[in-house]
């Protein structure tokens, strides 16, 4: 056990009151230079980390090209049917879309014998201002690497083995996941629920739905129902609004969750009457999945604003990706671009061992790290929590930079966001 130094007499300013004006005005003047100073390293870097805010032409030019391609029209484009019905899904659609060379072709068509893949073509627009191997790209482009990374498994989570009834998935005391469809606007290339992902698109029958119900009228500790998938907005408007209804009777059902990347894939699914229905089943959270500052363009932003405007409470769920966001700087720009749109950064998952996916995962060190370069150095707003899974369903685990360095009956001892050690007592 290390030995750490006491705080010097007089280190605290509460004993720093019979200084002079003028002395406690410089002493400000100081420390506010110190402060500016520790953050000079992400102002240089933070314009260079564009949103897509920051393109909006970029954008409207990918916008044009795809639709002249599918010889479409803006009202098209805003129709999230079509956007469904036109995702991209072969080699040759997507190399009239970006460039690619010959070797991306053949890796292209080789994973997609092995694991299945579709962009819409409003996160296709996306790729035209990324480069090859940029965070849009990885997401959403097949990698070679999917065949080659080894070992991990298909399920590590055993949620196979936390299916306690049709449709559910329950680890936790008080709530639960109704998983609704095993459909996504995009099948993301880091995506931990691949082995859900036939061939086949596929709602959940009624039936089981309405299974997962009686389970949930018939438990009533649980309180909170994630409904997700796949992508639950996914379902059709009708079809969430009888579910919402279905919840909404159930006494002991006190909020209602919805998990999608939607917001961020496809943000025409955000429509007017969509939004209508959200309205009437409040209290209503929405966990969405922005994993990079590009990912926020105008068109997520108008779909952010409807839904908050329906009375939703946004908050995202990042996942920590090689080569898409494992860097300080990048988090810290994602997490303060999405406050800027009502998104609430609530978590950061460190990447499961999910076959396929391995090339994705990075240590747990640099999680941590960029949780260290968040807290204080940002509003506490854009600091979510970093999330281990912990293997086997036994449930989500925050990790942290060790900020409580000793514990007794007596005191303890913490480290500031800055590194400075503080003895604090421990009273009883
Ligand atoms: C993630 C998850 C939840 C929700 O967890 P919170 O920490 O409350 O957001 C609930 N049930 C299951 C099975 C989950 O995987």
């Amino acid at each position: 056990m290390a030995i750490f130094p006491m705080p010097p007499a007089g280190f605290d300013i509460a004993e720093k009151q019979n200084v002079s004006a003028e002395e406690k005005r410089r002493i400000s003047l100081q420390r506010a230079q110190e402060l500016k100073e520790s953050i000079r390293d992400y102002l240089q870097v933070k314009d260079k980390i564009p949103t897509g805010l920051d393109l909006v032409e970029q954008l409207e030019t990918a916008r044009q090209k795809i639709l002249s391609i599918f010889k479409a029209g803006k009202e098209q484009w805003t129709d999230w049917h079509w956007q469904m019905a036109h995702r991209i899904t072969t080699v040759e659609q997507l190399s009239q879309i970006v460039d690619l060379t010959p070797e991306e072709q053949q890796s292209i068509a080789r994973v997609g014998k092995r694991f299945r893949w579709a962009i819409s073509p409003y996160y296709a627009s996306l790729l035209a201002v990324d480069r090859p191997g940029g965070p849009i790209w990885l997401q959403a482009v097949p990698q070679e690497a999917e065949l080659t990374d080894n070992g991990g498994s298909d399920d590590p989570m055993a949620e196979a083995f936390t299916n306690p009834a049709p449709a559910i998935t329950r680890r936790y005391p008080d709530r639960l996941i109704i998983n609704v469809t095993n459909q996504c606007a995009m099948y993301c290339r880091h995506c931990q629920r691949r082995r859900n992902i036939g061939e086949i698109d596929r709602h959940q029958p009624r039936e089981v739905l309405m299974a997962a119900l009686d389970y949930i009228r018939s438990n009533p500790e649980i309180r909170d129902v994630l409904i997700t998938g796949g992508d639950a907005l996914l379902l059709s408007d009708r079809c969430l609004d009888w579910l919402l209804s279905e919840l909404d009777a159930i006494p002991h059902v006190e909020i209602k969750r919805i998990g999608t990347r939607a917001i961020v894939t496809m943000p025409q699914r955000i429509t007017p009457a969509l939004c209508a229905i959200l309205e009437k089943h409040p209290p209503i959270y929405i966990n969405t999945q922005f994993n990079h500052p590009l990912e926020i363009t105008p068109e997520v932003k108008e779909a952010c604003d409807r839904l908050v405007k329906a009375g939703v409470v946004l908050g995202n769920q990042a996942v920590l990706l090689k080569g898409v966001n494992n860097n300080p700087h990048v988090m810290k720009k994602l997490n303060q671009a999405l406050l800027r749109i009502r998104v609430r950064p609530y978590y950061i998952f460190h990447a499961k061992e999910v076959r396929g996916t391995r090339h994705f995962i990075t240590s747990v060190d640099e999680g941590i790290e960029i949780m260290e370069k968040l807290r204080g150095y940002t509003s506490g707003l854009a600091v979510p929590t970093y999330i281990i899974n912990a293997p086997g369903g036994l449930g989500k685990t925050p990790v942290l930079p060790r900020y409580l360095v000793f514990r007794d009956d007596k005191h303890v001892i913490f480290r500031t966001w800055e590194k400075k050690i503080i003895s604090y007592p421990n009273h009883r």
